[in-house]
């Protein structure tokens, strides 16, 4: 059996809907689909919801009626006949009542991510009617029946396992299901997601739960490239990768795929293909155990990073240091993404500035602390990548003229990463274009 999760563009208009049905048709393959939420939907919904939590009924209001305008033109071009059509609408008026009785009632978090879901269960559901008029036999399976995250909001992939596993032998006489990307439920029984993004680790937890042959990402591009194509002109797509690789180009910037759908596949050893949807005869990207070759494969950029530097001459010679240091940032749940040290000094990196003020505050007892927002890190990607002779020289050459704050190499034998400041994304990442891949 194999899964095949098409994201927001792939099914963002009517005539994409059609693609992805004849994509999912094309062999007798048993397969479960996996659907994001029409483009610009969740974007929608996130907008929505702070307007309701800013008291703003009216602004909610009013993008409400554009998202149902936007969905009751969809459908005219999705499905043709009457019949059909009435179901869509039907489906379209269910979701859109919803909508309206929450302008109405006070608003919670739980309530935020029931209005976040209503857009993966639209977008199955009208493709369910699309794929009923078309004649494909299939069935919706319903995400919030199986998947499920913990007190921690991990996700459970053994319950997972074997509530789908059951699922999937109550209706064994069907080879084609529908499910939803992102929703799940919560410890509590209630709605919840995944986080933005997340049809790509629904995608990877369905097929490690139910052990597929292949798990197939479809998007816009035609796979992982080596550098980022909307920063630099020429960039080529990258046929195999490994896991490891993969998991850090897609942590440090690459935005194809989300960089928590790794770990799933990778415990259970499924393949991950990156392919297009505009262009399904291309290759694109394999992501497997094995990295078939040594050396440079990619690199990929993360902005909007904060460096903290924390400079103490009690850190001389002292042991226990550092734990106290990163016992800070464990208090905040604040993950560190580069760390480098000196004798007396030490810097590290975050991601996100929720609790920038508190951390520096508990740091401060400990030495002089600075912190320098809008920070990229650039990661050099590669297996064995630190074994790889000149790599480095290459590297430093062909950024000689650009200032770089933090250097990590040697933590992870396929990865080298810089901190720079932001503004010199844009000439780093062409510069390694052109001195490392000679592009
Ligand atoms: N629809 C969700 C989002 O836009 C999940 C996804 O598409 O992966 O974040
Ligand atoms: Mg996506």
């Amino acid at each position: 059996m194999k899964v095949m999760k098409f994201g927001g563009t792939s099914v963002g208009k009517p005539e994409r809907m059609h693609q992805v049905a004849q994509l999912i048709t094309k062999d007798n393959e048993p397969k479960i689909v996996v659907l994001s939420a029409l483009s610009g939907t969740t974007n929608a919904l996130v907008t929505i919801s702070d307007s309701l939590a800013a008291h703003n009924r009216e602004a909610a209001k009013q993008k409400i009626d554009e998202l149902e305008a936007h969905y009751r033109n969809f459908i005219l071009d999705l499905v043709k006949t009457e019949e059909a059509r009435k179901k869509a609408n039907a489906v379209v008026t269910e979701h859109f009542e919803f909508l309206n009785i929450i302008l109405k009632i006070s608003f919670s978090e739980a309530l935020n991510k029931d209005i976040l879901a209503q857009g993966e269960l639209m977008s199955t559901k009208m493709f369910s009617v699309y794929l009923e008029e078309a004649g494909v036999n299939h069935k919706l399976l319903p995400a919030l029946d199986f998947m499920s995250i913990d007190v921690n909001e991990e996700p459970q992939l053994s319950v997972i396992s074997a509530k789908l596993t059951q699922l999937l032998k109550q209706n064994s006489s069907i080879n084609l299901f529908v499910t939803q990307g992102y929703i799940c439920r919560n410890s509590r029984g209630e709605v919840d997601n995944l986080k933005r993004g997340g049809s790509d680790y629904t995608a990877s937890l369905v097929a490690a739960a139910i052990n597929a042959t292949i798990c197939e990402i479809w998007t816009d591009i035609d796979g992982m490239h080596n550098n980022d194509p909307r920063v630099v002109d020429k960039t080529n797509a990258i046929e195999v990768l490994s896991f490891d690789e993969a998991a850090e180009l897609a942590y440090f910037g690459a935005k194809i795929l989300h960089p928590t759908c790794i770990w799933p596949a990778q415990q259970t050893k499924v393949p991950v293909k990156l392919l297009n949807t505009m262009q399904p005869e291309a290759k694109g990207t394999t992501i497997e155990e094995d990295a078939h070759s040594k050396g440079v494969k990619a690199v990929a950029a993360k902005d909007g990073i904060i460096a903290i530097n924390i400079k103490s001459s009690r850190m001389l010679l002292a042991y226990g240091f550092l734990r106290k240091v990163f016992e800070v940032f464990e208090k905040y749940r604040t993950p560190i993404d580069m760390i480098t040290t000196s004798e007396v000094a030490v810097s590290v990196t975050i991601d996100s500035n929720t609790h920038l003020d508190a951390i520096i505050k508990e740091l401060e007892p400990f030495g002089t602390v600075e912190a320098e927002t809008d920070q990229t890190i650039v990661s050099i990607v590669g297996n064995e990548i630190a074994e790889t002779q000149d790599v480095l020289k290459k590297l430093f050459d062909s950024i000689k003229d650009v200032p770089v704050r933090m250097v990590s190499y040697g933590g992870s034998r396929h990865n080298i990463s810089l901190l720079v400041d932001g503004k010199f994304k844009k000439d780093v990442l062409q510069a390694i274009n052109k001195g490392v891949f000679g592009l």
